[in-house]
């Protein structure tokens, strides 16, 4: 008689690169389950902790790059922005409905992530952990091994599919009973929880909120400038990035498009470089060229030749400069 094999049973994890990632993969590869994780890139997250947290564990790692869907939401998150820009029910639930239609076409049975139950106030207690299940599309498919045994048997539990006797109830805040399962998996380095999203980023949150508030276009140079330098307002439809270090300045360069920016530096002297993203009107690019140079070592008293870059020329116009402190009612703050 020829017996049946048991199944092999694959589950597709969200990954962070976090401790409670790791530990819900272990958890479930101790059971005999073929664990593999996804993880999503944006502008404002990357897969940096995830790759380090595969190549520690042997666990494959997926990444996809979710920028044009998460931009969407992000304009209009049904359940909120958290503390900052940060809209963590609707990015849960996106994230959960990638995973589960990369589940779908790639043989996965189930979804899983580390997440713990009332460890995060707002984004990590009963409702919703139930908001993310249901809004992502992938209700009923959905396991959160750490704190399974004190959340509704889900249909994989049910089903054999996993013991649930050797899945864990963890609850709360307290990183105590992480850090003894991590110990017994010996797993001796990890990254500290939290960190690493600029949406949870209060100054880059202001920054974005401006440019969401002014209609920009949020292409992922706008995106990426968001984190480097000064960031002035100085009309509805312009503003500018000011280097603040040296690192701020070959940054600004980096993130510079010819095609469509005003690039302003202040000649003969040391100075930022000034990137107007999208450029404007000469009113505007005579205002930054004042700005820029007052934040150049310059001399205040005599005018300064400010070089102008645009696709259309190069010109070196002269200007008195604005003070930082005269120019600070620009400032996004
Ligand atoms: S912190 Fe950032 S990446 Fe994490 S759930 Fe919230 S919005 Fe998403």
């Amino acid at each position: 008689m020829v017996m049946d094999q048991p199944r092999n049973v694959r589950a597709l994890g969200l990954c962070s690169g976090g401790l409670d990632s790791m530990l819900s993969a272990l958890v479930l590869r101790d059971q005999g389950i073929h664990v593999e994780w996804i993880c999503f890139e944006t502008p404002f997250f990357t897969s940096e902790k995830a790759r380090l947290a595969s190549q520690q564990t042997g666990i494959p790692l997926h990444v996809e790059d979710i920028t044009v869907d998460y931009l969407e939401m992000l304009q209009h998150p049904p359940a909120g922005f958290g503390k900052n820009m940060n809209p963590c029910m609707d990015c849960h639930a996106l994230m959960f409905n990638k995973a589960g239609r990369f589940m779908q076409t790639h043989g996965f049975d189930f979804l899983f992530s580390g997440e713990v139950r009332g460890q995060r106030p707002m984004s990590q207690n009963v409702s919703s952990l139930r908001y993310v299940e249901k809004h992502s599309g992938f209700d009923g498919r959905i396991l959160r091994p750490l704190s399974a045994q004190c959340l509704p048997e889900t249909p994989m539990e049910q089903q054999g599919l996993v013991d649930r006797e050797r899945l864990f109830g963890f609850s709360g805040r307290s990183r105590k009973p992480q850090i003894a399962l991590a110990e017994k998996f010996g797993i001796k380095s990890y990254p500290a929880p939290a960190g690493g999203c600029l949406l949870t980023d209060p100054g880059y949150s202001r920054r974005l909120r401006d440019l969401i508030d002014h209609g920009d276009e949020l292409t992922r140079n706008a995106l990426f400038l968001l984190r480097h330098g000064r960031h002035m307002r100085l009309g509805s439809k312009t503003k500018i990035v000011i280097g603040r270090t040296q690192q701020d300045n070959e940054q600004i360069l980096q993130w510079y498009d010819g095609e469509t920016d005003a690039l302003l530096k202040v000649k003969n002297y040391p100075g930022p470089s000034v990137l107007m993203p999208g450029g404007g009107p000469d009113p505007m690019i005579f205002l930054a060229a004042c700005i820029c140079a007052g934040y150049s070592k310059a001399p205040d008293a005599a005018p300064a030749q400010v070089q102008v870059e645009t696709s259309a020329k190069t010109q070196t116009i002269s200007v008195l400069a604005i003070s930082p402190g005269e120019s600070k009612r620009f400032l996004i703050t």
